[in-house]
């Protein structure tokens, strides 16, 4: 039985995919071996040129887009590291987002339960900060109350998916009390301003990671900036983008550009790979809403992630890690792979952690190579996260690392996943560069 509706599905492709990238690509196929997916399957249908051959093929008439088509689509991690290896500049990241669109209009894969679970979530939690709180609360109240140790006691997740058992043992305390209600809207710059940047404080982020958020707006306001935290700001849309929701991804681009537009700031700040790269590309995210191109163009050359606006505009930081004994702290870094393969910012914290005095910088083997966390991929495709994942885990157990620092929330959470499966919990720490930076810094 066919999962999607083949003939509309057909007829949709042909209109949401640009042809004129999908007959850019050569088949020379130099992007196969920066592929994570063909490098574990070996399979040309879950390499990026595969991918493009079935789009064509399906936009060409020449096979029918089911079932099949539908999970080498899903099957992608969306990681772009096939960009940047690609000589003929195809815009793979925009064929798959287009691919999944019209994917996610005509897919009866989805039961209806499952349907009306991600309509709640996509577009009536994310998109809303007050009920991103609510959900810090409600989170907050289960790991403080002892429900958590009893759900954990009796393996109760664990009766809806081994996955989510484990995803729920690395959970970071939740907060429901963000950066503006913990800072304020204006933090100033220590000495003298260098420009005023505005912080993007990302929707899980907020609630899972406030802590870093606020290190980030401290380290930024050491290093010369005026921090704005425009508050009517929300969830920057990567997720919709990447699961075919692309009106709802476009309403919230629109929201944050008012937001900022408004902040009327010289660099718009982000501490998360995964929302950076949205951020940076909401030009072509809003290309064909001509009122909006100057706009979204305004707002995504002001962009910047963290660690690249402290090495670049910032007043130089010292960092140094305490001495307890002759040994330096060795640390290895895990790239986001949409901080490295679409803002190119994989210099940046290599640059701020090679400068920490008393810390030894590893490079860990295939860092660039995505973790397997890829947004909610690591739900959605739990089978090949894990696989990837394992992989993963050698190389960074290779480094003997005491930590990997990492710089995008989901990566943070993967590789404390990782640690939990594969390395030793006591030996070994996730943390983000946000936190490893502020915590080692040495105050003038
Ligand atoms: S985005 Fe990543 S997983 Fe998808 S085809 Fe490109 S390299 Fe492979
Ligand atoms: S590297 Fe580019 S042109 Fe070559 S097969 Fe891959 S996508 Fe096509």
């Amino acid at each position: 039985m066919a999962s999607v509706s083949v003939s509309e599905l057909q007829e949709t492709l042909k209109i949401k995919l640009d042809y004129n990238q999908l007959t850019n690509c050569m088949r020379c196929g130099f992007c196969l071996p920066a592929c994570p997916t063909f490098k574990e399957t070996g399979l040309e249908a879950e390499s990026p040129r595969g991918r493009i051959s079935l789009m064509k093929a399906a936009v060409d008439g020449l096979m029918e887009p089911g079932i099949r088509f539908e999970d080498q689509m899903n099957h992608c991690l969306g990681c772009r590291a096939c960009e940047p290896a690609c000589p003929a500049d195809v815009k793979y990241g925009q064929l798959i987002e287009q691919a999944r669109e019209a994917i996610e209009m005509h897919t009866v894969q989805h039961r209806p339960w499952v349907k009306i679970v991600r309509k709640l979530v996509f577009n009536q939690v994310f998109p809303h900060q007050n009920r991103m709180k609510l959900l810090g609360k409600g989170l907050r109240f289960y790991q403080k109350t002892g429900l958590q140790t009893v759900v954990r006691k009796t393996g109760a997740v664990g009766l809806f998916s081994k996955q989510m058992s484990s995803m729920e043992r690395i959970l970071p305390e939740a907060s429901s009390n963000g950066i503006v209600e913990q800072l304020g809207t204006r933090i100033p710059a220590k000495g003298k301003k260098i420009a005023t940047v505005g912080m993007f404080r990302g929707c899980l982020m907020d609630v899972l990671f406030t802590e870093t958020n606020r290190k980030t707006v401290m380290l930024l306001a050491e290093a010369g900036f005026e921090v704005i935290i425009p508050p009517t700001q929300n969830c920057c849309g990567a997720l919709h983008a990447h699961s075919g929701e692309m009106d709802q991804a476009k309403l919230q681009a629109k929201n944050n550009i008012r937001a900022f537009e408004e902040a009327n700031v010289d660099y718009i700040v982000s501490n998360a790979g995964g929302c950076g790269a949205i951020l940076v590309e909401y030009d072509h995210l809003l290309h064909d809403e001509t009122e909006w191109q100057e706009r979204a163009t305004w707002f995504a050359k002001r962009v910047k992630d963290i660690s690249t606006i402290l090495v670049e505009k910032g007043r130089p930081l010292q960092f140094a890690e305490p001495v307890t004994d002759d040994k330096a702290l060795r640390v290895t870094f895990q790239d986001s792979c949409h901080l490295k393969n679409v803002i190119k910012a994989s210099n940046s914290p290599r640059t701020l952690l090679n400068g920490i005095a008393n810390v030894e910088f590893k490079e860990m083997k295939d860092a660039g190579s995505c973790c397997g966390s890829a947004g909610i991929y690591n739900v959605t495709q739990p089978a090949m996260a894990n696989q990837i994942l394992d992989h993963k885990m050698v190389n960074a157990n290779a480094t003997h690392a005491e930590y990997i620092v990492t710089s995008n929330p989901g990566c943070l959470l993967q590789m404390k996943l990782g640690i939990d499966k594969h390395g030793d919990n006591k030996a070994v720490q996730a943390v983000h560069i946000v936190d490893f930076l502020y915590d080692r810094l040495v105050k003038q």
